[in-house]
């Protein structure tokens, strides 16, 4: 039997290590639908490469480019964000959710609506609506798996046991670009600089997210929201090997780890092939050849993303909304060149401190408008404080 799948997010790094993994199993899987952005050739390619049925830009100015790319084809061609949402509700058994940012919540919560199984690696739909997104699985008979490396391995870890013998969740990151420099540079770091990761080659918004850690502080948030765990339970350790992606401590004094090679394609795998495991063209890690692995604490001045998700732990509501889309104007005003690398973390401060006595506001009951609604007021505010000299170029992923 033919699985029916769907890759939203397609051209992306995460959507690219999908589509290596499927093309090299073309006769098991039909493709349903493929979006990307704005890189019409690579959409186009895949596409063409994988015979999908509908191909999807975000961007509706360049329909007539994808069209052209695809002419001849017989693949459907479409644009925009209710174009994706509606390429996402096609019949399909599993759909990739590796859209960038708060923008891939809608067409995943329309893939859980239509009862697919929705593999994550959108971490934003944890942080913005988790409950929601939850509420649509169960509501609907629909699955999620993780694909985040981290939650992949803590998923892995909890196989035949019960999450009420867990006493924490660990999870660990590599420190990222800027790790060991000295904290007084850190406010100096340019754009290339937070652009290279030290162990995995990632889209360029999730590097710089590693080197501020706010990737981290996302995922904090989501293994909160994912395996239901108190923040009290989860922990952040550095461990700059990136091999162990996350630790189960468990109430007899265990901890399960989960080693593996940093590639993306593991996690990606496992959820493709759930429950069962097959076979993955990934590296078998040579234990004596790495010697050791190293840990050690994440310090709070180099890190003050993990403080600020603490907080957003502590006010749940729409404390994630407002998170994710302070921290996305903010690496929109860092990738500009509006704003220093640590003065990331000061807009999402500013932002949150601003939006918090705003009850009605932060309070709102889990929807898709309300998530939406705290959204905007977020990324409003951020730009208001980011807005010095230089002009306001608001960024709204939804609009
Ligand atoms: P990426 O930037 O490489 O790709 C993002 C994809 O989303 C591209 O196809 C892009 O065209 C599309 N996209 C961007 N903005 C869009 C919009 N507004 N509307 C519709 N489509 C849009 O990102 P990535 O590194 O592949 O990450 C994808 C997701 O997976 C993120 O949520 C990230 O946090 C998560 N993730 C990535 C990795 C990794 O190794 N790259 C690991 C764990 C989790
Ligand atoms: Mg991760």
């Amino acid at each position: 039997m033919t699985r029916r799948v769907s890759i939203l997010g397609a051209t992306g790094s995460i959507g690219c290590s999908t589509i290596d993994l499927i093309a090299r199993d073309p006769a098991a899987y039909d493709v349903v639908a493929l979006t990307g952005g704005r890189n019409i050739a690579r959409l186009a390619e895949q596409a063409r490469a994988l015979g999908a049925e509908i191909a999807v830009t975000s961007d509706e100015a360049l329909l007539p480019d994808l069209r052209a790319a695809l002419d001849g084809t017989g693949i459907a061609c479409a644009a925009g964000p209710e174009a994706i949402v509606e390429a996402a509700r096609r019949p399909a058994d599993w759909v990739m959710s590796a859209i960038v940012g708060a923008a891939g919540l809608p067409p995943g919560l329309a893939a859980l609506e239509e009862g697919a199984t929705l593999a994550l690696a959108n971490k934003e739909s944890l942080v913005t609506a988790g409950p929601l997104i939850l509420e649509t699985a169960r509501s609907h008979g629909a699955r999620i798996l993780p694909v985040d490396s981290e939650h992949s391995a803590v998923f892995q870890a909890l196989v035949g046991e019960e999450i009420s013998a867990v006493e924490r969740v660990i999870i660990t990151a590599s420190g990222g670009a800027f790790r060991d420099w000295p904290l007084e540079k850190l406010s100096e770091a340019s754009l290339s600089e937070a652009s290279s990761h030290p162990n995995w080659d990632m889209g360029q918004r999730i590097t710089i997210d590693s080197a501020s850690m706010f990737n981290k502080a996302l995922e904090l948030i989501e293994t909160r929201e994912f395996f239901g765990v108190e923040p009290s339970q989860i922990e952040v350790i550095v461990h700059p090997q990136s091999l162990i992606h996350a630790l189960v401590g468990f109430n007899d004094g265990g901890l399960m780890a989960h080693v593996g090679p940093a590639d993306m394609r593991h996690a990606i795998g496992y959820a493709l092939n759930w429950p069962a495991r097959k076979e993955l063209p990934v590296e078998r890690l040579d234990l004596a050849r790495i010697g050791q692995l190293d840990f050690r604490a994440p310090e709070d001045a180099r890190y003050p993303a993990l403080r600020l998700a603490r907080e957003v732990m502590e006010a749940r509501g729409m404390a994630g909304a407002v998170f994710n889309a302070a921290k996305e104007s903010a690496l929109d005003g860092f990738i500009a060149g509006r704003i220093g690398f640590m003065d990331m973390a000061g807009v999402v401060q500013d932002v949150l401190a601003q939006l918090s006595g705003d009850t009605g506001l932060m309070s709102a009951a889990f929807s898709l408008d309300n998530v939406r609604a705290a959204d905007h007021m977020a990324r409003v505010r951020a730009e208001e404080n980011m807005a010095g000299d230089n002009a306001p170029q608001r960024s709204d992923t939804w609009t």
